[in-house]
């Protein structure tokens, strides 16, 4: 092969907290459809979040955990776009200022050498409901919305399908370690997007990238970056050029397709939320909770 393989993560971990990030309703998880549901959740005009202080708690637990600095000041955005399980018409989430900044984790590589991945820095958001599609009818169950996410967001850094799965496990047993995440794959409660570009071996520059979104076991993230990597390879052989856009891994067929072309940030019109303050916390806070690791 005489491309290299370059692949970023965005790893999304459900805090486990009892209830939601910004309201009092359970994070319980397979109650019955909308049991968990109120006028903050569910976006009734004049309801104001409350930021829960264990997600805060649990956020900077898995910052440090991930050797992240952690920032004394942090800021909630609005992250705006419209789809049916977002009844607010954006998602509370972190832009500018994320709780947790830079960080790192060894993992081993190929080779079984260590080899040190960064991370870009941890943010909090809100996740958000679900859509159900029944024959003619589509529901929408808001039980999920408000659910407490940190998403780590790593440095294109990882060179091979190994790499990204042993970050992965890494992060993983970090994080249930910490008891900050319960680490259910298959309830989604940490899953991953795969961005995932290749150029030339011996190359420094950054190729148009593929982001393959939510997914949820760690052979599934082997076989996506296998398929995504040889349809890319193959595409630049024949002298074709890269869309970027966002793709979903396919298990039962064993290939990636394409969902949508990609939102480039600025189309989120990210703005700081004037329904909650700054998050600011002291040095002696973190270290209270370092002791507890
Ligand atoms: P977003 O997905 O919101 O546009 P970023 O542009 O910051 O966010 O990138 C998200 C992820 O994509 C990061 O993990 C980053 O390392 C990775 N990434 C960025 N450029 C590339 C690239 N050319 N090839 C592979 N991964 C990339
Ligand atoms: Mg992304
Ligand atoms: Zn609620």
């Amino acid at each position: 092969m005489n491309y290299e393989v370059v692949i970023g993560l965005e790893i999304h971990a459900q805090l486990s907290t009892k209830s939601k990030i910004f309201c009092g309703c359970s994070t319980e998880f397979g109650s019955s459809a909308n049991s968990h549901v109120c006028h903050v959740c569910s976006a009734q005009p004049g309801a104001l979040p409350v930021l829960n202080e264990k997600a805060l708690e649990f956020a900077i637990k898995a910052g440090l955990a991930l050797n992240c600095s952690i920032n004394t000041y942090s800021e909630f955005a609005r992250k705006n776009y419209f789809y049916p399980d977002l009844p607010k018409g954006y998602q509370i989430s972190q832009s500018d200022y994320p709780v947790c900044g830079s960080g790192f984790v060894n993992v081993e590589d190929d080779q079984g050498q260590l080899k040190k991945i960064r991370i870009h820095h941890i943010h909090m958001e809100e996740d958000a409901g679900k859509n159900i599609h029944q024959g003619m009818h589509s529901y929408i169950n808001l039980n999920r919305a408000g659910v407490p996410l940190i998403e780590i967001v790593t440095e294109p850094d990882m060179r091979s399908a190994t790499e990204a799965v042993n970050f992965l496990k890494k992060v993983h047993t970090a994080l249930t370690f910490c008891e900050v995440c319960n680490g259910n794959m298959q309830e989604g409660n940490l899953r991953c997007d795969v961005n995932l570009s290749l150029r030339p071996k011996g190359s420094n520059q950054l190729n148009t990238r593929v982001e393959i979104k939510n997914i949820n076991s760690f052979k599934f993230v082997e076989e996506a970056i296998e398929y995504e990597s040889s349809r890319q390879e193959k595409i630049y052989d024949e002298g074709g050029t890269i869309l970027q856009e966002t793709r979903m891994y396919d298990a039962d067929n064993g290939e990636t397709y394409s969902l949508r072309s990609k939102e480039d940030a600025h189309d989120y019109r990210y703005f700081p939320d004037p329904d909650l303050p700054a998050v600011q916390i002291s040095d002696s806070y973190i270290q209270k909770l370092k002791s507890q690791l």
